[in-house]
């Protein structure tokens, strides 16, 4: 049983002979213990109804100290018994979160955590409407499990939509390198290419300029310049 994993059950849900009466009844709760003042930590979380005594025909008559909470299904939540309560009504609790201290207040016969888990919270803080704790435990996370494995999956879409849009921008700029680097090639100096001898001799451009060198625009308006000079 997982979900109540490191306690001491002494009690289960469901029928057996009543300890303080020994008339056959139902046990509504589940009967945990660690030690007397353990500090007792929610199973699930949600908000505070009910942390004080249980006082005759609140829904809570002989649970001792309670703390009542709702969790995000609609579900109460109940540790009863306390030594003492950690928390007030209307605080929100996470799961873990320290409630109370075990103990054995009201109608028990020694320190243990009687943990109820009830279907409404009205009336009466649902008294009457509980359910088995361990199956509406082992329920409730593995439909979170299923939550969280659905935010892994849409997590993982977005991350490979990201990765797409990264190539994407990746390209872009491989594009442009690429064209930036055609330009220079073309701004690039170079010294008298082939053509440019052939047409004109190895000297043409002696006593015209002091370093025959320059980008192919040079060349190619120097050669303009050339034929014209012979045309003319
Ligand atoms: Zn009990």
């Amino acid at each position: 049983m997982g979900v109540f994993e490191g306690w001491k059950v002494t009690s289960p849900y469901g029928y057996r002979t009543d300890p303080i009466n020994g008339s056959r009844s139902f046990h509504t709760g589940i009967d945990l213990v660690k030690y007397h003042r353990y500090p007792i930590p929610a199973f699930v979380g949600g908000v505070v109804l009910f942390a004080g005594e249980g006082v005759a025909g609140t829904g809570f008559g002989g649970y001792g100290n309670v703390v009542a909470l709702r969790d995000d299904k609609g579900y109460v939540h109940c540790y009863c018994h306390l030594d003492s309560v950690a928390v007030q009504k209307g605080q929100k609790l996470s799961k873990g979160d320290i409630v109370g201290y075990q103990g054995t207040t009201g109608r028990s016969t020694g320190s243990h955590l009687h943990y109820e888990v009830r279907a409404e919270d009205a009336p009466s803080y649902g008294y009457g409407s509980h359910v088995d704790p361990s199956e509406y435990l082992e329920k409730y996370f593995e439909g979170e499990d299923e939550m969280l494995k659905e935010q892994v999956r849409e997590l993982e879409s977005q991350v490979a939509a990201l990765k797409g849009e990264c190539q994407t921008l990746l390209n872009t700029a491989e594009a442009h390198v690429n064209e930036i680097n055609t330009l220079k090639a073309l701004l690039a100096d170079k010294s008298m290419p082939e053509w440019f001898s052939t047409e004109f001799g190895e000297e043409a451009l002696n006593g015209v300029v002091d370093t025959p060198q320059g980008p192919n625009l040079f060349w190619r308006l120097a050669a303009v310049a050339f034929r014209l000079r012979k045309k003319g």
